[in-house]
């Protein structure tokens, strides 16, 4: 049994994807934070985890005929869940001058060796706070700038708080998933003053307190980073007096959620390798590393391989650099548990009245968040091409999903433009679009699909993670360059390379090279390999499993946040 005290990493994220009805996620950041808490549980670290939460989920999306979104609130029912136990501590945090009472909700991640580690989720939804006031824990990513703030006080200073009352008083490290949680670390500075017993703190214990922090990246747009006016932040938080200490909270006039995190922390790191370069760029003052994301073995492989694995692979559950050993699996075994995975996600297009789609056909995936720098219509840019490619090599199916942010209008638009190239191949090709993205149809579709599909538009993607829990499922990907893949591709062993490293002159030509690289691939490598030479094609898979699923995983991803953070 694990005591509070004896936890000594905090683990701080605005979503945690913990599982599929519980809402409390909107994509990739927190698919790696619930990824990451669960290697953490299988690999004992003594970690505690902390965020919102979002009683009202992200939202749930439907798409009508012609592929315009839908959305709605996806409250779920707190009090039914037996995994969330309400803990009895009580907090607050000071808002706009009121003092807003906090509670919270324990969840317990238990790892493959049966270590847990907690999860807390902050929830002001107490009768002794006004009406507004309970609702700040509510939405994921809604409201407008004041709200949002709100909701980072609530996570980074009450989160301490919760920590400090439920004992957790031995933590050494606090790592800021993103810069949603950099007030932690005010929170973390005010206790230092506390104890000297003072109410402003000094530059020493600003030194202090960086030896403790950690910050990872996720955006590599500067546009995509919270920042908030400072007379927003001097009415939300009551306070003028961190301002003196400008070269820490305030930059270019605004309190910027990324600078006070890169300014608190003494490891940063980017989430791929080329993220950490891209990163270094945009914040030249500052030392940045790179530690790539992975994905949670456990978590994304099918059950029919993870069967496969169990008899083949002793103990890649607890270590997944076993995972190397896929290469001795006979290939007819591989390929068996792949068409069951396939037959799964086909049934399930089925019961949802998507006809027509078979077992026998190259079957193409792309699902992630619909927001225009993933580029989910490339495919389409020349639809004489693709037919003609279907004609002469053989026929392909494509099943997509994803939400688009309610405000992004561009990402919206791209679900309409896959709905409109859908109608106009109907006579070619099959085209899905499954509404409603969340992990349980993640978990389908990077199992059932034969080729992942990811087109981002360089250097946007930053990691990239859906690839990752492909290829742990032997299923190889066909990418743009750009994130996890200029790493984890080895061209026709590991899957394929689409366009070039080097950039173009404009996003316009960009886009054309790479559809025209992309189709290429498609028609030369992808359909004849898929279908003339099947003993290749599984040899890619094998080694999809071999070298990407043992490396590009939250285990070894942590293992160096251990090495480079957490032990230094
Ligand atoms: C894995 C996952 C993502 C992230 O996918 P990327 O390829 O990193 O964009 C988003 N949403 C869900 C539901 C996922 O499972």
């Amino acid at each position: 049994m694990t005591v509070a005290s004896d936890r000594s990493i905090a683990y701080f994220s605005m979503e945690i994807a913990l599982e599929s009805s519980i809402p409390t996620y909107s994509g990739g950041l927190g698919v790696l934070a619930g990824d990451t808490i669960r290697a953490a549980a299988d690999m004992k670290f003594p970690m505690v985890a902390v965020t919102l939460l979002h009683r009202k989920g992200y939202f749930s999306q439907t798409l009508d005929s012609v592929g315009t979104q839908h959305e709605a609130p996806t409250p779920w029912p707190v009090d039914e869940y037996l995994n969330l136990k309400e803990v009895s501590a009580r907090v607050s945090v000071s808002l706009d001058g009121r003092t807003v009472a906090l509670r919270a909700w324990q969840y317990d991640v238990k790892g493959a060796t049966g270590h847990w580690v907690p999860v807390y989720l902050l929830d002001t939804g107490l009768d002794v706070n006004s009406e507004w006031d309970r609702r700040i824990t509510d939405s994921l990513y809604g409201g407008d700038k004041h709200y949002r703030l709100c909701q980072e006080v609530v996570l980074g200073c009450g989160g301490i708080r919760l920590l400090r009352s439920l004992g957790y008083d031995r933590l050494g490290r606090f790592h800021m998933n993103e810069g949603h949680s950099s007030l932690l670390a005010l929170e973390l500075l005010d206790e230092e003053a506390g104890k000297a017993g003072r109410d402003c703190f000094t530059h020493e214990e600003v030194e202090l307190v960086r030896k403790k922090c950690v910050f990872t990246t996720h955006t590599p747009v500067a546009a995509g980073h919270d920042q908030f006016p400072l007379d927003l932040v001097k009415q939300v938080t009551g306070r003028s007096d961190i301002f003196n200490m400008k070269e820490v909270f305030c930059c270019e006039g605004v309190l910027n959620m990324t600078y006070l995190a890169l300014n608190l922390s003494h490891f940063v790191n980017g989430v791929a390798k080329k993220h950490g370069e891209i990163s270094r760029l945009m914040f030249a003052k500052y030392p940045i590393d790179a530690i790539t994301n992975g994905v949670h073995a456990a978590t994304w492989v099918s059950s029919h391989l993870a069967c496969l694995f169990d008899e083949f692979i002793a103990g890649w559950r607890e270590d997944n650099f076993n995972l190397r050993y896929a290469l001795k699996i006979p290939k007819e075994r591989i390929e068996a548990a792949h068409a069951k995975a396939k037959g799964q996600l086909l049934e399930y297009l089925r019961l949802r009245g998507f006809a027509g789609f078979e077992e026998g056909i190259l079957t193409i995936g792309f699902a992630r968040r619909a927001t225009g720098y993933k580029r989910a219509d490339l495919l389409f840019q020349d639809i004489e091409r693709l037919r003609k490619i279907v004609k002469d090599g053989g026929p392909i199916q494509i099943i997509f999903a994803g939400k688009a942010h309610p405000h992004d209008l561009a990402g919206k638009g791209l679900i309409r433009r896959i709905y409109a190239a859908k109608e106009e191949l109907k006579d070619g090709l099959k085209v899905a679009y499954l509404q409603d993205y969340d992990i349980d149809m993640s978990r389908l579709l990077v199992s059932g699909v034969d080729v992942w599909l990811n087109t981002p538009m360089p250097p946007l993607e930053a990691s990239g993670t859906s690839g990752m829990k492909a290829a742990m499922n032997g299923v190889p990907s066909l990418s743009v360059l750009d994130g996890w893949w200029i790493e984890g591709c080895i061209e026709g062993i590991t899957g394929w390379a689409i366009g070039e490293v080097d950039g173009a002159p404009s996003e316009s030509e960009r886009s054309r090279r790479d559809a025209l690289s992309l189709y290429d691939k498609l028609e030369k490598v992808v359909l004849p390999r898929f279908y003339c030479d099947r003993e290749a094609f599984v040899d890619t898979m094998k080694h999809a499993i071999a070298l990407n699923g043992s490396f590009f995983n939250t285990q070894r991803m942590l293992q160096q946040y251990a090495l480079k953070a957490y032990l230094l």
